[in-house]
């Protein structure tokens, strides 16, 4: 036998055991995203390199180490996307989405960074992304956050997180503040560690997103940005919470909070939890005026949240609330080969009968003991059995595998009725 190959690290596959979560937890992201109207787009997973430079900003984590870039054949530089607003937006001015519309629009798939692996944080993972075009709010970004918010209501999360936002004010005043904030630091330089250093010239704001605790007195004490806010971005932050508070939603304002990617402007937020250790973040999101227009589409207001998906089921499974799988199941047991033939025919019946049951006939023969052993293990509730006697009789037995009921024996004619009556 030759060795065998493994998964890229960083890279999980997701057995039979997680897609029931993965499923029942998608189902509620768009149901939720449905009755808000949005609109499912999709997206390439590759795309030019020059497209993530240009939207998430060379100076930032994802773009300096973050990203798998590679040149094609022809010698082009693609790169793994890795994260869905870039795309989204390139989609958007390609197809001509945002003149004179209003697009809420929102995707789901797999991301790539090339970042340590750990729990929580992976090499290939899941966002569910939801992205508003063409409204300045911030009436829209209270309907967004209040989106992000039912979504985790709707999973039971909502009592084990925690809503920040804060505003990052307008190009200008973020320039302003840019200055003031690279006085004070560089007025402490020697407290700053070595990423922080370069940050000091290249992105100053990420500084105080730094999680280092060695540095947390520094960013405590620094200067705020939201002192340094210009007007409109203070008076449409202050709406923001009038319409948060109204619709009785609690949150924080967190002056820190600055986001990894240079595209946000005014409101941003993050869902976060102490649930899952140093990768509390569950779901992080923004207003980013500026990107349609930096991309080469017409100015457009634009905002987006992104959930990240693994994160969201540690926390499901972690608090036990991952639903339990509960499929009725029937199981068709046969003994012979005409009988496995006839089988084939009735298990059509019982398919039609009733669309949404999980119908299994056993294949791959065997005793009618190990038959039922194979039904018990399946968590079968219901096994039909079809011997010789069944089969000159046109009929099959029905056995309750669940329940101490004797078995019966019913008509072949009377088996699509007989199953509707049973699981109804
Ligand atoms: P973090 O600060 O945790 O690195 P980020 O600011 O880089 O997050 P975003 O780009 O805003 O993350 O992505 C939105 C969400 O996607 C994050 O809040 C997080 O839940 C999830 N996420 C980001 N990177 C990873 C990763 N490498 N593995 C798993 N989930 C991730
Ligand atoms: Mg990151």
């Amino acid at each position: 036998m030759s060795n065998p190959i493994n998964a890229v690290r960083g890279m999980n596959d997701l057995l039979p055991v997680d897609t029931a979560l993965w499923q029942s937890v998608e189902k509620i992201m768009r149901e939720i995203l449905r009755t808000f109207g949005y609109q499912e787009i999709r997206l390439p997973i590759l795309e030019k390199t020059e497209l993530f430079k240009r939207s998430i900003g060379e100076a930032t984590d994802i773009v300096e180490k973050e990203m798998y870039t590679f040149l094609d054949r022809n010698n082009e530089s693609l790169t793994l996307r890795p994260e869905g607003t870039a795309s989204c937006v390139r989609a958007g001015i390609e197809h001509g989405l945002f003149y004179n519309q209003i697009q809420r629009l929102w995707y789901m798939g797999p991301n790539f960074r090339y970042e340590r692996p750990q729990k929580g944080r992976y090499r290939q993972f899941y966002h569910c992304g939801a992205e508003v075009f063409g409204l300045e709010g911030p009436d829209v970004d209270a309907e967004l956050i209040l989106l992000s918010a039912r979504i985790l209501e709707k999973l039971n999360l909502t009592s084990h997180v925690r809503l920040q936002i804060n505003s990052l004010g307008d190009s200008q005043s973020r320039a302003a503040y840019r200055k003031v904030l690279v006085d004070y630091l560089t007025k402490h330089q020697d407290q700053l560690d070595e990423d922080s250093q370069r940050r000091l010239v290249t992105n100053p704001l990420r500084i105080l997103d730094s999680k280092n605790p060695a540095m947390q007195n520094l960013i405590v004490k620094a200067p705020k940005l939201m002192d340094h806010l210009d007007t409109e971005s203070a008076m449409h932050f202050e709406k923001l919470q009038t319409y948060l508070t109204s619709a009785g939603l609690q949150f924080e304002l967190n002056p820190c909070l600055v986001r990894g990617l240079d595209y946000y402007s005014k409101t941003v937020f993050e869902w976060v939890t102490t649930e899952l250790g140093a990768q509390g973040t569950v779901c992080a999101g923004g207003r980013y005026d500026g990107l349609v227009e930096q991309l080469g589409g017409k100015a457009t207001p634009a905002l987006g949240f992104a959930f990240g998906l693994e994160r969201v089921m540690l926390m499901v499974q972690q608090l036990g609330l991952a639903p339990a799988p509960n499929e009725p199941t029937l199981y068709f047991i046969t003994d012979g080969e005409a009988a496995l033939t006839q089988a084939f025919k009735l298990v059509n019946i019982a398919r039609d009968a009733l669309p949404h049951l999980r119908v299994l006939l056993h294949c791959g023969g065997g005793s009618l003991k190990n038959q039922f052993k194979k039904a018990d293990k399946s968590g079968a509730e219901v096994a039909l059995i079809l011997g010789e006697q069944e089969l000159n009789a046109k009929a099959i037995t029905l056995k309750m595998l669940r329940e101490n009921i004797p078995q019966r024996l019913i008509s072949q004619n009377e088996l699509a009725e007989e199953l509707q009556k049973l699981f109804k």
